[in-house]
């Protein structure tokens, strides 16, 4: 089993599938991709391997994410690979949600259970000036097409103080008949985001004051659910999340481990570098991949340290996935 030193249970892999992303978003990759020729991602085969070594170490939940995984022409044949393994019991993708109009059909199909899509803005115009598209209708469209499928649906929102800090009602009157979980997420110090980091950062401590001023009641989670606070009310089909890794005891419920599209494993999003395993993972060895990462994990610190301004080699999150 996946266990570190402070008695926490790594169930979950966070599986990135490319460093690649389409969007411009002002606190990731403003300029866009600047990676040159993209090269060198885990292959399917790669990630049956990296998906078979986790299971045996007890993970059961594996999210693709980036860049933006929906880049690859091949993640149908990389989520059926993933759902072919018995003890994998929930395949999700982080995604913009450029494509889910067009593709969740051929996801769901092969398996996808969940996806968890990124809107900051629920204002086309503001959509359009954060990422650098104007996507917006058609990944609303997305999100219906993916409900009506049976798909879960999360909605991750950046916090941010100019951006969207105010817009708080307007995203709850859009979940009320929506069946989704609304997620708002601190703003994160990354290598590259300091100078927007220190204008835009906002605690979500007054959202939560907010909610529950406003009858919204706590949604007791499961202990190995992860560190997301949720919140529900009686009158919204919708709920809310809270994602806040600035706050106290944040990472003592951390239940996830990642791994880069070129096969570093990263104990925390903020670690300070990748762990190599490409050369096990080419040689398809699961035992021997297993045995490695339940050697790796003994190194994994009790925080992230980001409160004390520490981003370890974090550049921005799309280089291992958020
Ligand atoms: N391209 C996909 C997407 O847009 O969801 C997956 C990758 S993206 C890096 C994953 C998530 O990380 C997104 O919800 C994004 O908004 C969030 N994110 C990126 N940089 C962040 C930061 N500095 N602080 C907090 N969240 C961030």
């Amino acid at each position: 089993m996946l266990n570190d030193s402070f008695g926490r249970r790594f169930h979950y892999l966070r599986l990135s599938i490319t460093d690649v992303c389409n969007y411009r978003c002002d606190y990731c990759l403003p300029d866009g991709y600047q990676g040159g020729k993209p090269s060198g991602f885990l292959s399917p085969a790669e990630i049956e391997t990296v998906v078979g070594a986790f299971a045996s170490l007890g993970t059961h939940k594996i999210r693709l994410t980036g860049g933006e995984p929906s880049l690859r022409k091949d993640v149908p044949d990389i989520i059926q690979r993933i759902h072919a393994h018995p003890d994998i019991h929930h395949i999700g993708m982080t995604t913009n949600g450029f494509s889910l109009e067009k593709s969740v059909d051929t996801w769901a199909d092969c398996g996808l259970d969940s996806v968890n899509i990124s809107i900051d803005s629920l204002d086309p115009k503001m959509f359009n000036a954060i990422t650098g598209h104007n996507h917006l209708p058609q990944i609303l469209r997305g999100i219906d097409r993916a409900l009506s499928l049976g798909i879960k649906v999360k909605v991750n929102v950046v916090l941010m103080k100019t951006i969207n800090h105010s817009a708080l009602q307007r995203f709850l009157a859009w979940i009320k008949a929506l069946p989704i979980t609304l997620r708002f997420i601190e703003l994160m110090q990354t290598g590259d985001n300091q100078r927007l980091f220190d204008r835009e950062h906002v605690s979500g401590q007054p959202i939560k004051a907010r909610l529950l001023e406003d009858g919204w009641l706590p949604f007791l989670r499961d202990k190995a659910a992860g560190p997301a606070e949720e919140f529900y009310h009686t009158e919204s089909a919708g709920r809310i999340g809270l994602i806040m890794p600035y706050s106290k005891d944040f990472c003592a419920s951390c239940n996830r481990l990642r791994l880069s599209a070129t096969g570093k494993l990263h104990l925390c999003l903020f670690a300070e570098q990748g762990l190599d395993l490409r050369d096990t993972i080419r040689a398809g060895d699961v035992d021997a991949l297993a045995s490695q990462l339940e050697q790796l994990l003994g190194d994994k610190q009790a925080s992230h340290y980001l409160d004390a301004g520490f981003t370890g080699a974090t550049q921005h999150l799309a280089m291992i996935g958020g």
